[in-house]
């Protein structure tokens, strides 16, 4: 068997032009970001958004602090933007500078506002079941399944990692959408022995290649959320040749990344639409 690849620069493209149509018809829309630090992958992450959200007419605004910036500091800002009309979404670039509390900073951040859905208020309604922010990158890969036809419900599905970013929502979204959820972590005892029986994989990890063939079900749908640098280019926790097993797998690069940009330009607009009120936002 070879795998389907599903492919997300596609559909994250077409994502963007919707986000892109809707964003004209709202006006106005607004993200700011608040980065901290001089940490090199951040910068390139943050610079990577603005373009992002730019060529689909939203509005950004880049907020930059040196790394010596008291926390105090940053939570005042975080604030002054909460407080600012004129700003839709917002996001706070991790990791903070050592020894800055990532907790107190994103959690100041105003929950309507708070496009990456790290925000308690968030975190608490994905798990109600009434989600309203979602973190993008789990959002991101339901959309893959989605387009790809690959039937969730009744599925059995394991994701390994339980980071509040990825695996936590992800398996929040797989048991919302009537699939049986397993979390695996460092601390599971043969992962293997859980994997294998897996309709849907989420790797979130940050192992290159954590993933080999004998350890996916034939058919599977696998899922790379990886992201792991390698002297010759990106690899991901799932190794490529599980392509000759699944049924579907999402390629690195081209899979899972692009997904997240597009989502969290998705976020924006929908933050824009709470504070407008063309939606309601349950969490106050
Ligand atoms: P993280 O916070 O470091 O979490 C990693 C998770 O993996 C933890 O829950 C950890 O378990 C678990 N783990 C570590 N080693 C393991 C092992 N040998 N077996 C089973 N589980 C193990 O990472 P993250 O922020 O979730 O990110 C995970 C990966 O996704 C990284 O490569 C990151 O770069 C990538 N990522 C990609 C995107 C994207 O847009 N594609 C977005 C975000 C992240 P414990 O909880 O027990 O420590």
């Amino acid at each position: 068997m070879t795998a389907t690849l599903m492919n997300g620069t596609a559909l994250a493209e077409r994502i963007r032009g919707e986000v892109a149509r809707e964003a004209s018809e709202l006006g106005g829309v607004c993200l700011v970001t608040v980065l901290v630090g001089d940490d090199p992958a951040s910068h390139i992450y943050i610079d990577r958004k603005h373009a992002a959200a730019n060529e689909v007419g939203i509005e950004t605004r880049d907020v930059r602090l040196p790394a010596s910036a008291p926390e105090d500091d940053v939570v005042a800002l975080v604030e002054e933007l909460n407080a600012d009309d004129s700003v839709d979404g917002m996001l706070v670039q991790l990791p903070l500078p050592t020894g800055m509390d990532e907790v107190r900073v994103t959690h100041a951040v105003d929950p309507v506002k708070d496009v990456d859905g790290f925000h308690p208020v968030n975190a608490g309604n994905l798990y109600l079941g009434t989600p309203l922010h979602v973190p993008a990158t789990a959002w991101g890969c339901m959309e893959l399944l989605a387009e790809y036809g690959v039937e969730v419900g009744g599925a059995d599905a394991v994701v390994i990692g339980r980071s509040e970013i990825v695996g936590k929502p992800m398996a929040m979204l797989l048991l919302a959408a009537n699939a049986t959820v397993s979390v695996c972590h460092s601390r599971t005892k043969d992962l293997a022995a859980h994997t294998r029986r897996a309709d849907i994989l989420v790797a979130a990890v940050g192992r290159p290649w954590l993933v080999t063939p004998d350890m996916v079900k034939p058919g599977a749908a696998v899922v790379d959320v990886g992201i792991n640098r390698a002297e010759d280019g990106l690899r991901g926790d799932v190794d490529p040749a599980v392509t000759e097993v699944a049924g579907y797998l999402t390629p690195v690069p081209g899979g899972v990344g692009p997904m997240t940009i597009a989502l969290l330009l998705r976020s924006t607009l929908q933050a824009a639409r709470y504070r407008r009120g063309l939606l309601a936002f349950r969490g106050n």
